[in-house]
């Protein structure tokens, strides 16, 4: 089936699959606004696009709630007005609206629509960062595994994650042929940096190990709290053994596989 992938910003992106439209980690707000919280973040980039220019949307698969990257303020009021958002439990209490379903780890829903036959979603684990006490902070996150009839292998989204043995047991479970994988090493001083999401070489590994046909990187551009540049990650995935794999997306611009 052929599926389009458009970046937006952030680890927001277009997933058309046969014309059934799915937006993962809504970030619509533009560069200059600071969030306020424990920890103060700064967007230093603009969506390519907003939700008028990408038109109906079937399905928003929101990672986690809790983080503004991952779910920004325009975000917020975008996803409000789509059919169905698939979260995490915790998501669904905050969120208080009716179109949000949460799901733990393993746990799938099938998703009836004439576009894509036997579309189903599961939910794969994450653990967003390397220590059990900054994981506990950080909160529940979910990665998507996205199945559907007639495909070569599973398109996988994996959520703001480092990598961890949950990565080992997702790579037993499924056969993954495109790995949507969240990048940029978001890190913060007062924890000295840990990588709160992949490091440009956990995902080499996570690519490697689930030996994917493609690896799209995203999570890397948009925010002051990212410290791996796009240049650093292009530049040490061209020089790896899956350079084959890499798809590169220009935002705003749709790049078509078959998956
Ligand atoms: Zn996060």
């Amino acid at each position: 089936m052929k599926v389009s992938f458009t970046q937006v910003d952030t680890a927001c992106m277009v997933i058309d699959i046969n014309g059934f439209v799915i937006v993962t980690d809504p970030a619509f707000d533009t560069e200059g606004t600071v969030y306020e919280g424990p920890r103060t973040l700064y967007k230093t980039g603009s969506p390519r696009l907003q939700p008028k220019d990408i038109g109906p949307v079937d399905l928003v698969l929101l990672s986690h709630d809790q983080h503004k990257d991952n779910l920004d303020n325009a975000g917020r009021e975008f996803i409000k007005t789509v059919k169905q958002v698939i979260s995490t439990p915790g998501a669904v209490e905050r969120l208080a609206q009716n179109n949000v379903t949460g799901l733990n780890e393993w746990e799938s829903i099938s998703i009836a629509t004439a576009k894509v036959p036997g579309l189903r979603i599961t939910a794969t684990p994450c653990q967003h960062a390397p220590t059990q006490e900054q994981t506990k902070i950080s909160g529940h996150v979910i990665g998507f595994m996205i199945e559907w009839e007639g495909q070569q292998g599973a398109l996988y989204v994996s959520g703001d994650t480092v990598y961890f043995d949950g990565i080992e047991e997702i790579a037993k479970r499924f056969k993954v042929h495109t790995a949507v994988l969240h990048v940029g090493k978001a890190g913060f001083p007062d924890i000295n940096y840990m990588p709160l999401t992949f490091t440009t070489e956990m995902a080499i590994q996570t690519a490697r190990l689930m030996n994917v046909n493609k690896f799209i990187p995203t999570h890397f551009e948009g925010w002051k709290h990212f410290n791996e540049k796009p240049e650093y990650l292009h530049e040490q995935v061209t020089h790896s053994d899956i350079k084959e794999k890499l798809l590169w997306l220009q935002p705003g611009t749709p790049a078509v596989i078959e998956i």
